[in-house]
């Protein structure tokens, strides 16, 4: 089977990273149920997907490279027996994106199979993986999520709970992981929260998703958001939850507020359509602007353009249209498609813009690229003035926490100031939404997030190795200071990147 990577909707965004869902449901069909969970998280990964699911004897797996519903149909659902299971949406952020990459990976021990599904990025994956490669350990793949099965592998012999909390002392970094025995589903989340995950309850079992969207289509309720360092385990008894490792500052990633998670989901007690509603009325305090129109930047933008059209007074009106069916082609546009660029995507409609002032509000801007072709599509098609209005920080630092944004020296705002990149945009002027005002539209304590995308303060401390990799070579006795929850580290200021 020859698949090509999908075409994003707009590769402005950061990329997502990978989707979690695991079900215990005595007397249903798990590998169906998981597969509608997938379906609801098939935004936080498009390049492969996958099921296990356990009779309570075997584990069995089907996993391939393509969407959801492209990986899976009536065939192989019924050669997936069994009332649990787990599932998995990807976007690789560590390993390439090739087949065997796929998750959930499974691995032999003397318990019968595991299976494991892992959204997040393990910072000492590698030291791990040179260890139990030392000591004789094959590895399949080239992701995170095999080093936690191999070294759960070794635990087996405990219960549940304590192998789990034996493998969440010995790995670092962000992970919110869904585990499948022959007679168990485990979800656990490391000790800052980083990235979601949440268990319901529905009527016949329990699920484990890393959002609330996907309880929709098993009819579940939220029983409770996994805390930093907690751990769930799912089985005939019904839910516990232990406190695997003790618990740090919770760090819950920013990203998932601004764009990541769907609108539909709730997470921290906040509804995200509501938080992004309220970073645009911030947005519109902090940032107005003169224009005669609010514009969302298709489909994340709509409910921040709201907002700021609610707070400005300035109408609101769709002046761009996404093509609906973007996301589902699988064919590589040519060369020639390829330089149109957004115009492939995004559609502007001249009888709405045409001599308007408009305000554009997009969630966030990372190397600039799509901006700068939206902006440029808006005044061919006539607008008078086109204003961006961003509910994202400037994103000044990479992340380590399994978000593939870009290299430090690829980000717009970690090489130019506002006034640069507006320049570099064609923009009549912009603005971006403060860090406290992003906290504020969430409604909760600043420090209970990462941050670090924005302001460099790592919650979880990063190996230099890794750093050396996201940041630019040094220029000759330029330092800056990026500050860690575990102490303060240097790094190399990079040099002003050159236009595009
Ligand atoms: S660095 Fe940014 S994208 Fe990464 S986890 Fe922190 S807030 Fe999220």
């Amino acid at each position: 089977m020859r698949l090509l990577r999908t075409v994003d909707a707009n590769p402005e965004h950061p990329k997502e990273e990978c989707g979690v869902f695991g079900v215990y449901a005595p007397g249903h069909e798990a590998a169906r149920l998981t597969f509608f969970g997938l379906f609801d998280l098939q935004h936080r990964g498009q390049e492969s997907a996958g099921i296990s699911v356990s009779d309570g004897a075997r584990v069995r797996m089907h996993k391939e490279m393509g969407l959801v519903t492209q990986v899976f149909n009536e065939e192989i659902l019924k050669t997936l027996p069994g009332h649990l299971a787990i599932g998995h949406t990807r976007y690789s952020t560590t390993g390439s994106s090739v087949r065997r990459n796929a998750q959930p990976v499974s691995c032999t021990t003397m318990d019968g199979d595991i299976a494991v599904a892992h959204n997040g990025n393990l910072i000492n994956a590698a030291e791990i993986r040179h260890e139990l490669e030392d000591e004789g350990e094959v590895f399949d793949t080239t992701n995170d999520s095999e080093v936690i099965a191999k070294l759960l592998a070794r635990e087996t012999d405990k219960p549940m709970e304590d192998a789990v909390a034996a493998v969440m002392r010995r790995v670092k970094g962000a992970y919110s992981v869904a585990v499948l025995t022959p007679r168990q589903v485990v979800g656990f989340r490391d000790p800052y929260g980083v990235r979601p995950l949440v268990v319901g309850k529905f009527k016949g079992g329990y699920c484990i998703s890393s959002e609330t969207c996907a309880f929709n289509p098993v009819g579940a309720r939220i029983v409770k958001e996994l805390g930093p360092g907690e751990i769930a385990v799912l089985d005939e008894n019904g839910v516990r939850f232990v406190q695997g490792v003790p618990k740090e500052r919770p760090s819950m990633c920013m990203f998932e507020f601004i764009y990541f998670s769907r609108p539909d989901s709730e997470m921290y007690d906040t509804f995200l359509y509501a938080a992004r509603h309220r970073m645009g009325e911030e947005l519109a305090r902090e940032q107005p602007a003169e224009a005669d129109m609010v514009v969302p930047v298709p489909d994340t933008g709509f409910p921040a353009a709201l907002g700021y059209s609610r707070v400005s007074g300035i109408p609101f009106g769709e002046g761009l249209i996404k093509s609906r069916y973007i996301h589902r082609t699988f064919i590589e546009p040519d060369q020639r498609m390829r330089e149109m660029g957004v115009r492939m995507k995004l559609h502007a409609l001249a009888d709405r813009i045409v001599g308007k002032r408009l305000v554009i509000v997009d969630d966030s801007i990372v190397r600039a690229t799509t901006t700068k072709q939206i902006v440029r599509l808006l005044f061919d098609t006539g607008a008078a003035e086109v204003h961006v209005r961003i509910t994202a920080p400037p994103i000044r630092y990479p992340c380590f926490y399994g978000i593939d944004m870009a290299r430090r020296g690829e980000l717009a705002a970690a090489k130019w100031s506002v006034e640069d990149i507006r320049e570099h945009i064609g923009a009549s002027s912009l603005g971006y939404l403060s860090v406290d005002s992003v906290v504020k539209a969430v409604g909760q304590d600043k420090d209970r997030f990462c941050l670090a995308c924005f302001n460099g303060e790592y919650p979880i401390d990063v190996p230099s190795d890794l750093r050396k990799d996201m940041f630019e070579r040094p220029k000759v006795g330029a330092f800056a200071t990026v500050r860690s929850g575990q102490g303060k580290f240097e790094f190399p200021e990079d040099e002003a990147g050159s236009r595009e």
